[in-house]
């Protein structure tokens, strides 16, 4: 059976991996994305109703629209994508190809791969370990803001103790009937000018306390808590639950890896400022990357894409160029372009 090789393989579909995608499909490139999880997105996807404004040139907007749009770019020139796709280690073999292995056994063969797995690779909610919890999840029980309007006039109960559950108290106390945020700990980890906000926004706060379980006819309707300082327990009726207790982390990149690249403090892939890790062919974008300067922002994570793919391309082809002709002047969008420029939306905003 003949292998299906591609140009470039990017492992991992945040920002970077996003961006790394499309850039490759300007420079020409046979491209795959292999993603951990079942969508791509990366770890945008853990604050899709939050507001972001730091992306040069982008209004503020939801990271579920950076997101979507994100995604939209990086199909432009349809790149081959493998969701749920776990990549455990990378080898090579003797005709200098790359071999991509996967938690499910499948090996994925490529010229050059850009390892772009975020700063703590798969990341998932850490999910609350009370009996009843699964049967809850989605109704009325939730790890993350999907909809701010799924909290609007419910008694909220809010669970964790970081900077993240003190924003999210602050963010849905205006339109809940109530919101209480309970703590396992004795004290709130969070900026105090944030705690002060949640109190003049009538946020209940209690801390050393934790959720038992949970109660109700298909929904639910009320959380047993237990306070770990009395000893007390006792029941409060709450009809929406939003568990913050933190991320699961998995790097599982490095895990059967093959090829000569040892980690910094766990995550980090040591690389130059331009993406290129200790093996020739395989390099890293995005917020797995630790250089003198590295930006681990959105707006990092295209840099270090570029860069990345134009290394690629250069080990494939030495003579090509270095960087990819500007998108305004490559006439590989002459078509596209023609599309966008005729279509009804952009006549219709002329
Ligand atoms: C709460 C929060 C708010 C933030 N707000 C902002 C903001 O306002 N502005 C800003 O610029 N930045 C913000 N950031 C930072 C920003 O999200 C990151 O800088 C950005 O997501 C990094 O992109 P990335 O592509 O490097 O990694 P990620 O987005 O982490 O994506 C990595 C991807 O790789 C996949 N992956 C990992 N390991 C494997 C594997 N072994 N096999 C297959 N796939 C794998 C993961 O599933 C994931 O999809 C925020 C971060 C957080 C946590």
């Amino acid at each position: 059976m003949t292998k299906d090789i591609y140009d470039i393989t990017i492992i991992g579909s945040g920002p970077a991996g996003l961006f790394s995608a499309f850039y490759a499909g300007l420079r020409e490139m046979k491209t795959k994305i292999l993603e951990g999880n079942p969508e791509l997105g990366g770890k945008v996807k853990v604050y899709p109703q939050k507001m972001v404004w730091d992306v040069g040139g982008v209004k503020p907007v939801t990271g579920q629209q950076l997101i979507d749009d994100s995604i939209e770019q990086a199909l432009t020139f349809d790149p081959a994508v493998e969701l749920n796709t776990i990549v455990t280690g990378i080898s090579k073999d003797d005709d200098g190809i790359f071999n991509i292995h996967t938690e499910s056994k499948t090996v994925h063969y490529s010229r050059t791969v850009i390892v772009a797995i975020g700063g703590s690779g798969i990341i998932s909610h850490q999910k609350i370990d009370v009996p009843s919890a699964e049967s809850y999840e989605g109704k009325g029980l939730h790890y993350t803001v999907f909809d701010v309007k799924d909290f609007d006039n419910k008694d909220v109960l809010v669970s964790g103790g970081g900077p993240t559950a003190v924003d999210w108290g602050n963010d849905l106390a205006p339109n809940a009937r109530s919101l209480t945020l309970i703590y396992r700990g004795d004290k709130v980890r969070a900026l105090e000018a944030d705690i002060t906000r949640m109190q003049n926004n009538g946020v209940r706060m209690i801390t050393n306390t934790e959720i038992v379980d949970f109660n109700g006819h298909n929904e639910v309707s009320s959380v047993k808590l237990y306070n770990n300082k009395t000893g007390e327990h006792y029941e409060q009726e709450y009809d929406a639950v939003l568990i913050n207790h933190g991320y699961n982390k998995d790097n599982l990149l490095f895990k059967e890896n093959k090829i000569d690249i040892e980690l910094v403090d766990n995550f980090y892939i040591p690389a130059s400022s331009t993406g290129e890790t200790k093996v020739e062919g395989v390099y890293a974008a995005g917020d797995c990357v630790k250089y003198p300067g590295k930006v681990h922002l959105i707006a990092g994570a295209y840099q270090d894409a570029v860069n990345a793919v134009n290394n690629a391309k250069l080990f494939i082809q030495p003579d090509a160029h270095k960087t990819a002709e500007v998108s305004s002047h490559n006439h590989i969008l002459d078509e596209k372009n023609m599309k966008y420029m005729y279509s009804e939306e952009t006549l219709k905003n002329q």
